[in-house]
Order: C-alpha cells, then sequence, then structure tokens
C-alpha cells in the first residue's frame, strides 16, 4: 500500500515569519483535526497553498519554508497574488461559491477568472504528480479544487483518487448556468469517490451528471467507459472531545482563573438572572443569512414586546474574504442594520445586540457557547454548519436550546434541534419564544440524543469512513463481476480462435459494434466496421451472426446485399446468405393492437420519446427525453404494461433506452442456440452490450466465450470497455488466422 496523499487550496499550517525568522504553526480547524488519523507519521503528504504568496515570499526564507512544512508532512504550491486573486477570490469565491450557495444574483461569470482557475487548478495536478506513485491514494478536498481530479486522472489512470466537497453541490437548474458546467464535473468524474455533506448534495450532482453529460447512472454509480465511480454522503462531525473537554475544563475554573470574556459574561448573568443569551456565530457571509436574523429579532422583539430587556443577542461575525465587493457591502448593511435596532430599542440597563466583528481565540468561543441559553443559525444556505455542531458539544450539563435552519446540511442530521425557515419570520418569532420558555427537561432529552450522535459519528470516523470507501472502491474495481479481457486473455483467445475448426460468432450491433445515436436509423454502419464484418465474413470456416433488435427492413437496407447472416427482432427473423428473412419463430402480433394505444400515450406525455413498430414487437424509445423523466416514466411504463399483459405470452423487455413488448417464446438466448445446433462449433463467441444480450450469455454453453460490453452486472465471463475495444478484438481475430 503506496502513501496518502491530501489536496487542498490551504495547508493545515500556518507560517509566520518575524524578524526574518519562521515558524510553522498547525491550525486548529475542524478539517485539520479530522484529518489527523490520515494524515500522520511519513506515510502520508498534504500539498497546498502555504497562505504566503509568491512577492510575499522572501527569496532567502524559501528553502526554510519547505524544510519548516516538510516538518509537519506538507508541501507547498507557490500562488502569486495574480493567481490567487484570480483563482481564489476571483473563480472560486465569485463564481462558484455564490452559485452553489443559489446565489444567482451575486455570481460572476467572468472568462478571465475562469482561465486563471484552470491553470492554478493545473498547478495543483502538477504538483501532485510530481510526487504521486503509482498505488498512492489520492484526496482532494473542496469547491477551489473541482478541476484537479480529472487532471490527475489523464496522467495517472491507475492513481485512486476520492474528492470531498465541503459546501452544497446546488440543484441542476442552477447548476446549469455555469458557462463551464461541462468541464467541471467532467473536472469531478475524474476522481473514484465523491463525497457529499448530504444525500441531496449527492442527488443534485447525479441530476447534473445524467442530464448534462448524458452517462449512465445506476443508484449512486456513475457509469463511464471505462471506469465506475461511486458518489455517496459523509456527513462531516467535530472533534466532539476536544468541544466537550474544553467545556468541562473551563466550566471547573474558579475567579481570575477564567478569561475575561468569561467573567463579564458572569457578571451579566448575576445581575440580570432572568435575561436569556442567545449565541450566533458565523463567518461574515451572505449564505449565513445576518442580516435576516437581525430583522428577525427585530420582528420577535415586536411580536413579543414582554422579551425587551429579557433577551440579548451576541451576534459573532468572523471577518472573511473582505477583498470581496459583496462581503464589503454586507459588512456595511449588518453595521447600520445593528446601529439602528440598538439606537431604536436600546434601555439605559439593555443594548439588545452585542456585536462582535473579529475572530476570537478558542477558548472565548467556549465561553460564548457555554455561558448561552440559546443559539441562533440561520444560513440561508450551508454545506454543513459546524457551529451547531459545537454549541451541542459543549453543553455538559445538557441543557440549552439549538436553533438551526433547515438550509443547513447539519440539519439533517439534527432532528431534535428546532428547525426553522430563515426566511420566515413568524415561525422565528414564535421559535424563538419556543426556546426561551422550553422546560429544562425537554432541553436535556433533545441534546441528549443530539450528542450522543455528534459523540460516535465525529470528525476521525468521518474522515475514515471516506478512506475505507475509497480504499474498497479501489479494490471493487480490481475484482468486478466479469474478468476484464486483457492482452493475455486475448492472445489466449486469439490463439483458440486460429486453432479452431468451426467458428460460430454472434455480434450485437447497436452499443457494441456502433455507438448510440438519438435517431436510431443515424446509428449507421460505417466504412471501418463494413470492412471488418466484411473481413470476418470471408474467412473460412467463420459463421458470423448479426444478432439485434433492430427491424428486418433497416438490416436489409444496411447488410443484405453483403450477405451476412442476421437475426432481427431478437430471433424472429433470420436471413442466410443474402437471401430474404424468413421466420425464425411461430410469434403471434394480435396483442400490438392492444399495446399500441399505451404506448402513444406514453409517447404523448413524454416529449422526446417515439415508438418503433417492428413486426412482431413495439419498442418504445426514450434516448432524447430528459433523463431522469424519462427514466420515471419507464417505470411508469413497466408497471402499466406488467399489470396489462400477466402472464400471456407477451413480455417486457428493458433495453438501454428503450422499452421493448414482445412474444415471450422469443429472444436472442433462443436463437443462438438454435443456430449452435445446427453444426458442430468448437469456437463460440457471443458479445452485446445490453439487457436482451444477457439470453446469449445464459443460454450458450458454459465453454461458449461470452463478452459484455461496459461495466454492468453480467453473466458473460469477459468484459470490454466500449465500441472501440470490440473493433480492436474483433481486428484481432479477422487479422489472426
Ligand atoms: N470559529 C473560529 N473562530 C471564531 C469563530 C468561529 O475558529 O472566532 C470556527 C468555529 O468553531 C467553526 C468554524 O469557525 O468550527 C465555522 O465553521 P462552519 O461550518 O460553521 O462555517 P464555515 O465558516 O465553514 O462556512
Amino acid at each position: 500500500m503506496g502513501k496518502t496523499i491530501i489536496i487542498s487550496n490551504r495547508l493545515p499550517v500556518q507560517l509566520q515569519i518575524s524578524d526574518g525568522g519562521l515558524s510553522a504553526i498547525p491550525s486548529v480547524g475542524g478539517l485539520a483535526t479530522g484529518m489527523k488519523s490520515v494524515h500522520h507519521g511519513g506515510e502520508s503528504l498534504w500539498i497546498g497553498w502555504s497562505g504566503l504568496t509568491k512577492e510575499d515570499t522572501p527569496k532567502e526564507l524559501e528553502a526554510d519554508i519547505d524544510c519548516a512544512l516538510k516538518e509537519h508532512g506538507c508541501s507547498k504550491v507557490v500562488l502569486s497574488q495574480k493567481e490567487i486573486d484570480g483563482f481564489y477570490f476571483g473563480f472560486s469565491n465569485r463564481t462558484i461559491w455564490p452559485l452553489f450557495h443559489y446565489f444567482l444574483e451575486y455570481t460572476e461569470f467572468e472568462l478571465g477568472f475562469w482561465e486563471i482557475y484552470k491553470a492554478v487548478n493545473q498547478k495543483f495536478a502538477d504538483a501532485i504528480l510530481e510526487k504521486a506513485e503509482a498505488d498512492d491514494i489520492i484526496w482532494v478536498h473542496d469547491y477551489q479544487l473541482l478541476l484537479v481530479p480529472q487532471m490527475v486522472k489523464e496522467k495517472r489512470p491507475n492513481a485512486t483518487i476520492g474528492f470531498f466537497l465541503h459546501i452544497p453541490f446546488p440543484s441542476y437548474e442552477i447548476f446549469r448556468t455555469l458557462p463551464w458546467r461541462e468541464e467541471v464535473l467532467e473536472g469531478l468524474l475524474g476522481s473514484d469517490l465523491i463525497g457529499f455533506h448530504t444525500y441531496d448534495y449527492e442527488r443534485h450532482f447525479l441530476s447534473s451528471v445524467r442530464r448534462l453529460l448524458g452517462l449512465d447512472v445506476s443508484f449512486n454509480d456513475v457509469y463511464l467507459e471505462n471506469r465506475v465511480i461511486k458518489v455517496d454522503s459523509f456527513p462531516m462531525g467535530i472533534d466532539y472531545n476536544k468541544f466537550h473537554t474544553a467545556a468541562l475544563k473551563s466550566s471547573a475554573l474558579k475567579g481570575k482563573e477564567r478569561t475575561d470574556l468569561q467573567r463579564k459574561l458572569d457578571n451579566h448573568k448575576k445581575s440580570a438572572p432572568d435575561t436569556k443569551l442567545i449565541v450566533s456565530i458565523d463567518r461574515l457571509d451572505y449564505s449565513k443569512g445576518i442580516a435576516k436574523r437581525i430583522n428577525a429579532f427585530e420582528y420577535f422583539l415586536n411580536k413579543y414586546p414582554e422579551y425587551k430587556e429579557r433577551v440579548r443577542l451576541i451576534i459573532l461575525a468572523v471577518p472573511s474574504r473582505a477583498n470581496v465587493p459583496q462581503y464589503q457591502l454586507l459588512k456595511r448593511e449588518i453595521d447600520e442594520l445593528v446601529g439602528r435596532i440598538n439606537g431604536e430599542l436600546s434601555t439605559v440597563n439593555w443594548t439588545p445586540i452585542w456585536y462582535f466583528y473579529r475572530s476570537l481565540p478558542f477558548s472565548n468561543l467556549i465561553d460564548l457557547y457555554t455561558s448561552s441559553d440559546i443559539a441562533w443559525l440561520t444560513p440561508l444556505r450551508d454545506g454543513m454548519n459546524l457551529v451547531a455542531k459545537e454549541y451541542i458539544a459543549t453543553r455538559i450539563d445538557k441543557t440549552g436550546v439549538l436553533i438551526l435552519s433547515e438550509m443547513a446540511g447539519s440539519a439533517y442530521e439534527m432532528n431534535e434541534a428546532l428547525l426553522i425557515n430563515p426566511n420566515n419570520f413568524e415561525e422565528q418569532a414564535d421559535t424563538l419564544k419556543k426556546a426561551i420558555t422550553m422546560p429544562k427537561e425537554e432541553q436535556m432529552a433533545r441534546n441528549m440524543f443530539l450528542q450522543n450522535r455528534l459523540k460516535r459519528y465525529n470528525v476521525e470516523v468521518w474522515a475514515n469512513e471516506f478512506m475505507d470507501s475509497l480504499k474498497r472502491q479501489r479494490k471493487g474495481s480490481d475484482d468486478f463481476v466479469s474478468q476484464k479481457l486483457n492482452p493475455t486473455i486475448l492472445n489466449g483467445l486469439q490463439k483458440d480462435y486460429v486453432s479452431a475448426k468451426k467458428r460460430l460468432l454472434f455480434l450485437d450491433y447497436d452499443g457494441t459494434l456502433t455507438g448510440f445515436h438519438k435517431d436510431p436509423q443515424k446509428a449507421s454502419p460505417d466504412k471501418e466496421l463494413y470492412e471488418l464484418l466484411d473481413a470476418l465474413h470471408h474467412q473460412e470456416n467463420t459463421t458470423l451472426f448479426l444478432i439485434s433488435g433492430r427491424d428486418k427492413a433497416t438490416f436489409s437496407k444496411w447488410f443484405l446485399d453483403k450477405k451476412y447472416n442476421m437475426i432481427v427482432e431478437h430471433g424472429v427473423w433470420i436471413s442466410k446468405d443474402g437471401n430474404d428473412f424468413k421466420l425464425l419463430e411461430k410469434v403471434k402480433g394480435e396483442w400490438m393492437e392492444k399495446i399500441m394505444p399505451v404506448l402513444e400515450s406514453f409517447v404523448d406525455r413524454t416529449p422526446g420519446s417515439f415508438i418503433e413498430k417492428k413486426n412482431y414487437s413495439l419498442a418504445w424509445h426514450y434516448r432524447s427525453t430528459d433523463p431522469d423523466f424519462g427514466e420515471k416514466r419507464a417505470n411508469e411504463l413497466n408497471t402499466v404494461l406488467t399489470s396489462l399483459i400477466g402472464n400471456d405470452d407477451i413480455s417486457v423487455l428493458n433495453g438501454n433506452k428503450v422499452m421493448e413488448v414482445k412474444s415471450s417464446n422469443v429472444n436472442k438466448g433462443r436463437a443462438a442456440v438454435r443456430m449452435l445446433g445446427e453444426d458442430n462449433y468448437d469456437f463460440v463467441f457471443a458479445i452485446g452490450d445490453d439487457w436482451t444480450d444477457e439470453f446469449m450469455f445464459q443460454d450458450l454453453p458454459q465453454t461458449a466465450i461470452t463478452v459484455k460490453v461496459g461495466l454492468k452486472k453480467t453473466q458473460a465471463r469477459y468484459h470490454v470497455e466500449g465500441v472501440p475495444k470490440v473493433r480492436e478484438l474483433l481486428k484481432k481475430f479477422s487479422t489472426g488466422t
């Protein structure tokens, strides 16, 4: 097992230069803590930006910086001020951040930002490539590095790459407004595992992948031609013990041992024992809904004036991204709001809002959490919100009420909190009243559940679960259900092919010999395919069958002159040596009249779908429909048809974006076995890509070489990746004798 490489925008250490000296201090943030179990000893490397621009780094300290970082298992990516402006303050924080938090009106689509973002992502990818070895595991973090997985995968196809997004993934309707949406999705799909905080973000991502890239998604797997990517949710936890122990220690301190802030809070409590303290802590960010919260507080005080002088709101707003204009405007808005409300409502004994615009040391954060009766967090959109979890972890006697926006990822795991819609002032005013008057026993009962969950699923468990899943994904792709046709097996097959006395080949057409097209008539054979089929067809002792669900008119047009043997409509018709098609099976068609109107009603209600009427079967195609909607309709149709046909002689086949109704006694397996009985074959080969081909794989004898195209579960012995690989394989057969 190789080493683990972690990549994030910022390294988990802070560099400090003072009086020409240099020090590297480990950060205490959630991610750095969570990764402790992953990033330790000499077995892992963390790559990221050091926080110092190229311009700010004294040349003479370069080597010292590398050395100091190395001590912490870190390696730096050097970025210039211009790169930071375009990549971090630009594309990351003026495009992706607002868009992914549903603030379309703040989202800037600037080609210049995008270009720098791409270039800087390439820098990060190059830094990985320089350090990574073949069996390393690579874990990429967050929205600043969306393109890195693909950039690494391109150069190192065998690398195991995980990606975790720490912010929301928006709904398709929002995501699709991004001019570079395909590139972003493709960037992420370089990963083997993609993690989100919640199932909703995962669902939005999968929907975008299907709709924008047209890729096959089954449950939470995305199928590429040569790989399967797993998408899953891993809600990030906190370092529960750190917060809980700090709260315990702080409560044990006496008199002067207590912090200044704590003593002031103690005095306040003593002088106004009936006053409830409500705390809110966030980075100063428009996604956190700070201004709305202040307005809602004013609304509450007007609706329930009896609480004037009996509640106080403490707002800690941590400065953030002050270079971005939107944040400067927000700062001004909040300053003004707090000023106005305090000006209007304050009395000699009471200021309704205490407002701090700064970052506080950890000990003071604990003071605020432990001294506040209520935590009130109202993000309009938040990937997770760790403050909510931290507040609960510090409640050592289990009292305290958490009011949390349902738009925060953490709300999914914190059902026992009072969940609110931050846009609903009426609901918030009533919820504040409920929180203020909530009996202690109820507070404790709710917090007991919350604490147990946070203790169990802490940040270390989160990191380990992600890593374990990533390792399983790597292993899983090695031992796929069928065996991959690697060069050794291929050479063996070619040898058997050459030495065989009589060969029988069954080749499916769509998805096997040629790719799919929105209009099936346009997926006609190309010159290369004709040449390949001609070569096989003219080989001595070789019987070639094209075996397909297509209708006989189309195959007659494409192949009759060529005299290839053909079985169409899944086994209803057969043509040999250029002769007209004959019935291979006795089939009935009366049922078609009854089923046709049902299919027509589905066409009417499903834009983009159409019916293909064959002689003895009806196919409903939905490749050109909206993918989610098409799948939904296909399920519906399946239910309707199954109940309609009961145990009759007809059955429904689910092909690749097509649903076909046909006689039950007809399938490719049955047809293939009949052909097999016509002579003594010692090399039997069948290849196909979809569900209808499984009949062949199942019914042909065990000695047959059966090959599935694509990575889906199959009864075939082998699989190949896609049409180009099928053609390569057949070319080997055609030139091997
Ligand atoms: N925090 C901090 N210093 C402060 C205030 C808050 O380090 O003065 C921390 C807080 O403990 C929490 C983090 O900042 O861990 C905020 O995380 P959250 O998920 O709530 O929001 P984000 O800033 O990631 O959007």
